[in-house]
């Protein structure tokens, strides 16, 4: 009786087992796989400027109509959650800037310190882990050294080396032999990003910048080209988000909300932060500034975030939050009107939801299908499509198989 019941459970967890796995893809593993951001690239820039090669290249293989920014919608936040599959509030980088809660240190840009990025594992750690070597021309996170290793190759972030220079520089590290070449790569571009904030979004410079960067995988394309490996190489290309147009006259003060004294300005812009001194009184605090907000801006308690905005569980994010509507800034009066000359008129961080933060994907080379369309896909399920294109095991995290299943060659 008892080798009965042995047996019937071992079936039953075999039945169990078969269920439960679905392998992401049949097909083989790609060869190279190159992962690539045009920080800012608004996802109908594709339609609203010159970008052949893009537009090729999503033709040709999958694209996504819009792809959702996480919450806040700015470069270091969504980067990391590109590349961990975890929302901002899982992997804790809350934005471009914030306070670590207990000791008071601010994180910003430059920050490489491994505590500060250990609450994700990123796709070129995955991929060594699992014995591939990737490398990265430069992404938020990958000059930090986590869980004891770093990409193979990896380059320390240098905002003056042109589009060009970064192109011919992965390609340097992708010409070397097969035995010691990357499989994962990923590459970074700026430019787009920054005519946006100086010009607008609507402005002929960021239509210039949209030329320039795809004009720059035009050229990853003919040096992959140069070195056999055009028809080996699946590119993921995607934006961190979108950009808005706004300025110096749609600006919220927290002067006009609050006594700053009271309080840190843990973050400004699109989503602002504030933090109660000791002995300064929460409730009050978010009252007081409820009762002076403008229509153009929510104010919230960290825990009442809304639930679609998935950024509550991480305490460092300050316990108010402030979420400005689409076009809005909330500013200290702190060096204002000087500042206001040089304010930028485009920037981003806004509700993803909001149209204008919507960000670009396109996936295209030989393990992803051709010609397909997909509707409006969150950035939390990207990190399962770089896993499942390399055959690699995903570390936990926020998203699923979807964009797997419509992307993938099976
Ligand atoms: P944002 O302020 O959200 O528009 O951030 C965009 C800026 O982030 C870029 O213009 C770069 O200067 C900066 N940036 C991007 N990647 C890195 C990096 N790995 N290290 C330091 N700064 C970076
Ligand atoms: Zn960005
Ligand atoms: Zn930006």
């Amino acid at each position: 009786m008892k080798r009965y019941t042995a047996a019937f459970a071992l079936l039953l967890a075999g039945l169990l087992i078969a269920s439960c796995w679905t392998p992401a893809s049949r097909a083989a593993p790609a060869e190279l796989l190159i992962l690539i951001s045009l920080d800012g690239f608004r996802w109908d820039y594709l339609d609203k400027y010159d970008a052949p090669v893009l537009k090729r290249l999503a033709a040709d293989g999958v694209h996504a109509t819009r792809m959702t920014p996480s919450f806040p919608a700015k470069t270091f936040p969504n980067h990391y959650t590109l590349v961990t599959g975890l929302r901002p509030e899982h992997h804790g980088i809350v934005g471009n800037w914030f306070y670590d809660p207990v000791d008071g240190a601010k994180f910003d840009m430059e920050q490489l310190a491994p505590h500060w990025w250990q609450g994700g594992e990123p796709v070129w750690i995955t991929a060594e882990k699992q014995g591939l070597r990737a490398a990265c021309f430069f992404w938020p996170g990958s000059e930090t050294e986590l869980q004891g290793c770093h990409a193979t190759f990896f380059k320390p972030f240098v905002k003056k080396l042109t589009n060009p220079e970064r192109v011919d520089g992965l390609l340097t590290w992708l010409g070397l032999p097969p035995a010691e070449r990357p499989r994962l790569a990923t590459l970074y571009f700026n430019t787009l990003d920054d005519a946006g904030h100086k010009y607008g979004p609507d402005a002929p410079e960021t239509g210039g910048a949209v030329r320039e960067a795809d004009a720059a995988i035009g050229r990853l394309l003919d040096g992959l080209a140069v070195r056999g490996l055009r028809e080996k190489a699946s590119l993921v290309i995607v934006s961190d988000h979108g950009m808005s147009p706004c300025g110096p006259d749609q600006v919220i003060f927290f002067e006009d909300l609050l006594t700053v004294s009271q309080v840190r300005i843990e973050a400004t812009g699109p989503v602002g932060g504030v933090r109660p001194n000791p002995g300064v009184d929460l409730a009050t605090l978010v009252a007081g500034i409820r009762a002076k907000a403008p229509p153009q801006l929510q104010v919230y308690l960290r825990e009442e975030v809304p639930d679609r905005l998935h950024y509550r569980a991480s305490d460092r994010i300050a316990p108010i939050v402030l979420v400005c509507d689409d076009h809005w800034n909330v500013e200290s009066k702190a060096g204002w009107p000087e500042r206001a000359r040089t304010y930028n008129i485009g920037s981003h961080g806004w509700d993803p939801a909001t149209p204008n933060m919507g960000a670009l994907f396109i996936a295209s080379g030989p393990v992803f299908r051709r010609g397909v369309e997909i509707p409006d896909v969150e950035n939390i399920h990207v990190y399962h499509l770089l896993c499942a294109a390399l055959g690699l095991a995903p570390a936990p995290n926020d998203g699923d198989q979807r964009l797997v299943r419509a992307a993938l060659r099976r």
